[in-house]
């Protein structure tokens, strides 16, 4: 079995954004990058599918800029068997993303594919599911559990109020939520063996898709600043105030 895993590199979970002042989007210049949060879990659940004997290799594909290369190590560095960086500079929506994993998908003729449940930065939360509709196969969203059988997969998702069980039959596409796992580091003598392994680098072109934005953004703004909060002394005094400024009591 060969299970593909998504990899994006995005602003780092604990970096305060902030918007660019003419309003095209969010600043990353000098900003800490690193894996999305998502895809740490889903390299995570794939190697120890691998370890536990059901998976034979673990590809990593990340698309974007150079720099996706230090995520696509890390993710090597972590257990993965070999990488692919499917290089540029363009703006990536879902849809191009969802182009460049089916291509690979049919390419490296895999069971399974590993995405996120979102990206941390756009919050698109829609690449798994357009690959899934562009390959024809069965979607399981927001893992918490995952079991294989022959040839299927047995997912756990969150759902309002519970969670649903789903059996899918395998190749398919999976994208994980935050209960899947825990990501492990990568060790030192495991980030220098990553160093080693295969990194291939593929223009759009060579996968022939046309990953040309369809949407457009109109204007990236900050959320409006909160105004400062006042402390009261009595209970009396709030209940006062609920009742005649906020006038919600
Ligand atoms: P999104 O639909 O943008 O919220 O992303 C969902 C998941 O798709 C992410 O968690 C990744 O696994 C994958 N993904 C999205 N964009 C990329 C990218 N540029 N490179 C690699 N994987 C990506």
């Amino acid at each position: 079995m060969k299970i593909l895993v998504g990899v994006k590199r995005v602003i780092d979970y604990e970096v305060k954004i902030r918007v660019k002042t003419d309003e095209t989007g969010v600043e990353t210049s000098n900003v800490k990058m690193s894996m999305n949060p998502f895809d740490e879990i889903a390299v995570e659940e794939a190697i120890r599918l691998k370890e536990a004997g059901g998976a034979d290799e673990i590809i990593v594909v990340s698309m974007g800029e150079a720099k996706c290369q230090e995520t696509l190590r890390t993710a090597l560095a972590m257990g993965a068997d070999r990488a692919i960086h499917v290089t540029t500079d363009a703006e990536l929506q879902p849809l191009a993303v969802a182009k460049g994993f089916a291509a690979l998908a049919k390419r490296e003729d895999v069971n399974l594919v590993l995405l996120g449940k979102q990206a941390i930065d756009d919050d698109n939360n829609q690449s798994a599911q357009m690959l899934a509709g562009l390959l024809h196969w069965p979607q399981g969203t927001f893992a918490s559990k995952l079991e294989f059988g022959e040839g299927k997969l047995t997912i756990i998702r969150e759902v309002d109020g519970g969670s649903e069980t789903l059996e899918l039959d395998l190749p398919a596409v999976v994208s994980v939520d935050l209960r899947l796992n825990e990501p492990r580091y990568p060790t030192l003598p495991n980030i220098m063996r990553a160093k080693k392994k295969s990194l291939e680098a593929l223009s759009p072109e060579d996968l022939s898709i046309d990953i040309a934005p369809r949407l457009k953004v109109i204007k990236v703004t900050a959320p409006p600043k909160r105004k400062a909060g006042i402390k009261l002394e009595t209970a009396a005094e709030l209940v006062d105030r609920l009742h005649n400024e906020a006038k919600v009591i």
